[in-house]
């Protein structure tokens, strides 16, 4: 082993666990202590003052100059007795990450300084956006965009070592008001589905004002000591390992899945827990995951845009309780070939504030046809829409993971489950085309009731291979990609579904118009909408090869790669749904796919330099290290007048590992080339669609003779961390 990977793997070896600094304390001791939240504003806010943000959380409503002055003293009085001496505005542009520009309370005054913060300061701020990805909506030489504050999701304190700072959720826009960032389009797309849901939900249960989308994510992620990390560049600066050959023991044995949780990384759980807990965020499941060194964490669901600020924030406090573990987290889809990847599992539903979960089975017939009827128009929605769903979800990342048979398929499919299938059917068989007939169908309805609330929950769950399953009570949308901030899906997902129930309660109207009555119309459309969106449904095994053949005659796409991906953003379809909803504005659906597109490009041109690097000034040197002690050996022999025959192995050796080095050097000699050739292209459309056909092929070429020296070089002279080393020292 060389010197470096030796000592690297020594420390590993020798690492003691670190204590997590809770222990044995109640959560509910500490739970939600940093967030300004309904208690805190109680206590620290004048009536009107906590009146108002009430409203604006519930109805959006203004607030007015005065108010907000009045909202930012009881803020700061909160954070300062909290020992926060800064505030920030917390916001996510399209880089992917958060971002927060932090400004202290004090102003110098006299000889001396007092703390302020005004409403203008709480409600809007201007960030040197110059840097920040806008999509040609804003040159950077007029770098004005602007951050205000989101009332919807609760300020909270961050701490990092001794330092606390208030952070405020805001939106990011431009200075001509378009959104450059992932909540913007998550808040018009969550009141888009709410107005769309409304009335339908009124049909049923007419004391409901709210409908909110909710969402409860699954986070997996892999975790490597922080010495072989730092031994990896191509970990440290693009997150998954562009080299390593497979180890010896791979995933299977399948003897991690829920598995005893390694001693330092349970210690690591439990203080971004910790964390996570005094933010108000309610993770409260941990497991291991199927790969080794893989995990999951999950919280209870909650509104989605909550939801989305929260799993921003567990994701950067897992990379920072990490460090302090010797740690680093992998939130990347892909960290290693030939084992699986990380996804974030997004289950998502539909809620009213009289405390109905839309897509819950009720018990009486009445609430079971409201259920019926959300079910049915998102299988609709999805059906229409899956190509939308598709590019919500694209990302250099997620490519290595969609379609590598272990997660689901490009292809997106809806499960339903047996059980529900058969609910389906028997409504297409039973109910009329022309008329609905109550009594033919009076045993239909009993039917629905009778079953589904017990038998669902436990029926649903067992297709793994689904990209888009439902699980007894809300929908699992399985193909997002571990690092992706789900807003950008969620976002697609309100949209699709809103779109949808509007235009069912456009037919529902007229049918009722023409003499229907509800139910029978309810009915009718339901069992139309079925039969029109069977293509989607598939309950069989996702990761087959079957499939992919089944789902190209249904006429199903399965593109597998961003770029392609994207393009389904640039369709009439997705301006009809996209824009024609007035989610996004067409310049700023254009900006978005523009940003997505760059960022692939950034992405594989990194990659590609990455790789040859290591290729070049790491693996070469070894492979020729090794290459050279065969040769003086081969020639040792022969100067000792040693028969040619006792050579044998060592000439095949050499001949090999120089068949390697060669194919290296000319592989990324081509790449390099291929790298030059992508600016060719006019649009940013353009030269992705050449990183992705051009440059990222011989990303496995070049690997497959790196991989291949990796199995047959001298193991003292391997630079990089193994495999095997990374994944089972523990
Ligand atoms: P799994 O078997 O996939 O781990 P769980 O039952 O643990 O499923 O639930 C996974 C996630 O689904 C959790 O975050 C949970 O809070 C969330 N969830 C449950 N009900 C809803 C709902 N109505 N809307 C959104 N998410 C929900
Ligand atoms: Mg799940």
């Amino acid at each position: 082993m060389t010197n470096s990977r030796k000592k690297a793997v020594e420390t590993v070896v020798n690492r003691e666990v670190i204590a997590p600094r809770i222990a044995g304390v109640k959560v509910s001791d500490y739970y939600a202590s940093n967030v300004f939240n309904d208690t805190a504003m109680r206590e620290y806010l004048s009536e009107d003052a906590y009146k108002a943000v009430k409203s604006a959380i519930k109805s959006g409503t203004k607030i007015g100059r005065d108010i907000a002055d009045g909202v930012a003293a009881g803020m700061k009085s909160w954070a300062m007795k909290k020992g926060a001496t800064s505030y920030t505005h917390w916001f996510q542009p399209l880089t992917g990450l958060t971002a927060e520009k932090h400004d202290m309370f004090f102003m110098p005054k006299g000889d001396g300084a007092v703390e302020v913060f005004s409403g203008d300061a709480l409600v809007q701020a201007e960030p040197d956006a110059s840097s920040f990805p806008s999509g040609g909506i804003r040159a950077t030489f007029e770098a004005r965009g602007y951050t205000a504050w989101d009332p919807g999701s609760p300020a909270f304190i961050m701490e990092i070592g001794e330092g606390k700072t208030l952070c405020i959720p805001t939106i990011f826009i431009s200075y001509t008001g378009e959104s450059l960032d992932y909540k913007a389009p998550l808040l018009k797309s969550s009141h888009f589905l709410e107005q769309a849901a409304l009335p339908i939900v009124h049909l049923f249960d007419k004391d409901a004002t709210r409908v909110t989308a909710t969402l409860g994510w699954e986070q997996e992620y892999f975790v490597v000591d922080e010495a072989l990390y730092y031994q990896r560049p191509d970990l440290m600066f693009s997150g998954r390992t562009l080299l390593g050959a497979p180890p010896q023991k791979g995933q299977q044995f399948e003897d991690h899945y829920f598995g005893t949780i390694p001693e330092r990384v349970y210690a690591y759980m439990l203080d971004f827990e910790t964390e996570a807990h005094k933010l108000g965020i309610p993770v409260r499941t941990r497991h291991n995951e199927v790969a080794p060194s893989q995990f999951e964490c999950a919280p209870m669901f909650e509104e989605v845009n909550v939801a989305v600020d929260h799993n921003q924030l567990v994701m950067d406090l897992m990379e920072r309780v990490a460090r302090r573990h010797k740690l680093r987290v992998l939130l990347h889809e892909k960290p290693f070939a030939g084992i699986n990847g990380s996804g974030k599992h997004n289950n998502w539903s539909m809620g009213t504030d009289t405390g109905k979960n839309l897509l819950s089975p009720g018990k009486t017939p009445k609430t079971n046809l409201l259920f019926l009827t959300f079910f049915v128009n998102v299988i609709k929605a999805v059906n229409e829409n899956a190509d939308l769903l598709r590019a919500s979800i694209a990302s250099a990342n997620n490519d290595h993971r969609l379609g590598a048979n272990e997660a689901p398929p490009a292809i997106i499919s809806v499960f339903i489950g047996s059980y529900m299938t058969d609910v389906l059917n028997e409504i297409e068989k039973r109910v009329a085309k022309d008329k609905y007939d109550e009594l033919t169908n009076a045993n239909l309805k009993l039917d629905i009731h009778n079953k589904i609330p017990d038998v669902m929950l436990d029926n649903t769950d067992r297709n793994r291979t689904s990209p888009f399953a439902f699980t007894g009570n809300k929908f699992e949308f399985r193909a997002v990609g571990s690092s992706a901030n789900c807003a950008q899906c969620m976002t697609v997902m309100n949209a699709i579904v809103g779109k949808q129930l509007i235009d069912f309660k456009v037919e529902l109207d007229k049918l009722i118009k023409g003499g229907e009555t509800k139910e029978g119309a309810i009915m009718r459309l339901l069992r139309q909408y079925y039969m029109d969106s069977k293509k989607v449904l598939f309950e069989g095994d996702g990761y087959s090869e079957a499939w992919e053949k089944e789902a190209k005659k249904r006429g199903l796409n399965n593109v597998k790669t961003t770029p392609y991906a994207l393009d389904f953003f640039t369709t009439k379809k997705a301006k009809e749904v996209l824009v024609g909803t007035g989610i996004y504005s067409e310049r700023e659906l254009d900006a978005r796919v523009d940003i997505l597109q760059h960022s692939y490009s950034l992405k594989i041109d990194a990659e590609a330099s990455i790789l040859a690097d290591i290729a070049i000034n790491q693996i070469l040197p070894a492979g020729l290290d090794y290459l050279n002690k065969l040769l003086a050996n081969i020639k040792g022999l022969k100067d000792a007048g040693i028969a040619a025959t006792s050579a044998k192995a060592q000439k095949e050796l050499a001949n090999e590992i120089a068949g390697h080095l060669n194919g290296i050097k000319t592989a990324v000699d081509k790449m390099v080339v291929a790298v030059e050739g992508t600016h060719k292209g006019k649009t940013t459309a353009d030269h992705s669609k050449a990183y992705c056909d051009k440059v990222k092929p011989f990303f496995d070429v070049i690997r497959g003779h790196v991989d291949a020296l990796e199995t047959i070089v001298d193991d003292n002279v391997w630079p990089l961390p193994k495999y095997r080393e990374m994944l089972f020292i523990r």
